[in-house]
């Protein structure tokens, strides 16, 4: 069991603090080629990893790996992002977003939980095995990203173009976290996403309102729309929309049967009854979704304004399954909204990603559950074939045809995305640990 006065682990904490600095946030072009040659840098000093950095597009991609000196026939594959979120709104966070803040049990910075602290620590623990058994397990690649906080938009084409380099037997997914029940949660896939937004538009300038006598509204014809697309019970009226869904296998059911429900309703102070049709694991791991992301039209300032907006827009996304194709959902989403007579509406594809789901079933998979529950305890891993989140699983699958986990150093209080952004430094050193004993299986 590492401790936190190792010097790898101070070394590990000094490298994560030096990678925080670099405010990558993928949204603002922020210090993209810098942080993608500070990763070149670190994997060949601390792990002597030949390092290719492939600058294609604005946001450079790293592609490394480690060879042991024996022959392996195993290949892993590390995959991250360096990109971060923004760190808006700053005025909520305590410290500086850019600058590791280290406190008695917690490590708080842009990135931490999402992905920064999860590299390193599979960096640091690829170094811990080497130090004990002078050599890698396997072969090792890392491929790591700088646009995942921005649908991946040139991840397709990186990957078109040097999917040669990234023949593996397991992909390791950028992060995870603990769950409510402090249970290690390791998960098979991720759904998909199409973002769209929808626009009304009634006349040439806002009216005097003495005019809805006669006049229609954007507003009216927006909200209308919206309506026509979820029944109340969360249920998506587009016609087609279900037709590709795969359904989940027996295995996988009952790996979503054997998780701990989240009491979502206590955890995020929920004012209304859940959507559900099916249980809540279910819906979180199966369901394909639609939500409204923001609706803006006419009057919101203080008092009132007897005003017949001009225009109202909406900003949606369906989370898709496996096997959804954002495109063909598109399709038949306008194609719904013509039928429904809205032919007025626009409608503009933000974007896509397909969604990835397996069952576990594996033999390096066996393992890593198995060294999991060596380090976390019996009861406390859980494994579920998909998040409830999104990210570019189905690509790297497409281009690797190797299986996907995802497993990381967060815990259910990390708030990824969100200010004062932290991981836990015990549940940092513990998946050093756990990563170390699973190299050693390999
Ligand atoms: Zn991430």
């Amino acid at each position: 069991m590492v401790k936190l006065q190792d010097s790898i682990i101070q070394n590990s904490i000094q490298q994560l603090s030096d990678y925080v600095a670099l405010p990558s946030v993928s949204a603002k072009h922020q210090k993209q080629a810098a942080t993608a040659a500070f990763l070149k840098n670190l994997l060949e000093e601390q792990l002597g990893a030949q390092v290719q950095v492939f600058d294609d597009y604005q946001a450079p991609l790293v592609f490394a790996q480690v060879q042991p000196q024996h022959l392996s026939d195993t290949t892993l594959l590390i995959y991250n992002h360096y990109d971060v979120q923004p760190e808006e709104p700053v005025e909520l966070w305590e410290s500086d977003p850019f600058e590791l803040k280290q406190s008695a049990e917690s490590l708080i910075g842009r990135g931490v939980a999402d992905c920064k602290g999860d590299f390193i620590s599979r960096l640091t623990a690829l170094k811990l095995y080497r130090q004990e058994h002078g050599d890698f397990p396997c072969n090792i690649k890392f491929l790591i990203e700088g646009e995942e906080e921005v649908a991946s938009e040139h991840l397709s084409d990186y990957l078109a173009k040097y999917n040669d380099l990234l023949v593996a037997d397991l992909v390791i997914w950028e992060s995870g976290s603990k769950n409510d029940h402090e249970q290690f949660q390791i998960e098979g896939g991720n759904k998909g996403v199409l973002c769209f937004k929808l626009t009304a538009k009634s006349a040439a300038s806002d009216l005097h309102s003495s005019l809805a006598a006669v006049a229609d509204s954007a507003t009216w014809r927006l909200v209308q729309a919206l309506n026509s697309l979820r029944a109340t019970d969360g249920t998506i009226q587009v016609p087609g929309f279900y037709e590709e869904v795969v359904a989940p296998s027996e295995i996988e059911e009952q790996l979503v049967a054997q998780a701990p429900t989240p009491d979502l309703t206590k955890k995020w102070d929920l004012q209304l009854p859940l959507l559900k049709n099916k249980s809540v694991n279910n819906n979180l791991t199966f369901a394909p979704t639609i939500n409204i992301e923001g609706i803006s039209s006419g009057w919101e300032g203080s008092g009132v304004k007897t005003v017949t907006p001009k225009q109202a827009t909406a900003k949606l996304e369906f989370r898709l399954v496996p096997n959804q194709d954002p495109q063909v959902i598109f399709k038949q989403l306008t194609q719904y909204l013509q039928d429904q007579g809205f032919t007025d509406i626009q409608v503009d594809y933000l974007l896509g990603e397909r969604g990835y789901r397996w069952d576990l079933q594996n033999p390096l998979v066996d393992r890593l559950i198995a060294t999991a529950k060596t380090v976390y305890g019996d009861d406390k891993v859980v494994s579920l074939p998909s998040s409830a989140g999104t990210g570019p699983m189905y690509l790297l699958n497409k281009n690797t045809h190797a299986p996907i986990v995802s497993c990381g150093v967060g815990y259910s209080h990390s708030g990824p995305h969100a200010p004062n952004e932290n991981i836990r430094i015990n549940d940092y050193l513990q998946f050093i640990d756990f990563f170390s004993q699973f190299l050693d299986k390999l």
